[in-house]
């Protein structure tokens, strides 16, 4: 568990640009960087066309792997979008967490776009700091 995710204010607001595009569906991918460093978004396409729920489509989700590791880079979270809130992970999101890595909750409320972190772990979640750095 960690307790901190650092990433620059380009690439948090790469990230909400890219969930507002899909407003009113949910939209999802990945986080690929360092330790606790997150260098680069990678967008992968919500199987579940769904406003409340998100499932990464596989043949993206492996392709966006391979290019995190072709790049010498780890992955270090995972993002998706709540386009009508909560700005918490769901139940369904602690259920199906699939991997040990900051879960980063974009949650939207009159237009504006909130981004927090969170670890989930043994079917818990525990709030993770974003560090916006310039
Ligand atoms: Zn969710």
């Amino acid at each position: 568990m960690i307790l901190a995710l650092e990433l620059n204010n380009a690439l948090l607001q790469e990230m909400i640009t890219y969930v507002d595009q899909h407003v009113p569906l949910e939209a999802c991918g990945l986080l690929a960087g360092k330790e606790s460093r997150v260098e680069k978004i990678v967008g992968v396409l919500n199987q579940a066309q769904s406003p409340v729920r998100f499932v990464m489509d596989p043949y993206e989700q492996l392709h966006a792997f391979n290019w995190i590791e072709s790049n010498g880079l780890d992955l270090v979270g995972i993002f998706h979008s709540h386009p009508t809130g909560p700005e918490t992970v769901s139940a369904t999101d602690i259920a199906e967490a699939a991997y040990a890595v900051v879960h980063v909750i974009l949650s939207r409320s009159d237009n504006e776009w909130k981004a927090r972190g969170f670890w989930i772990e043994d079917g818990s979640a525990h709030e993770v700091t974003l560090q916006i750095i310039e």
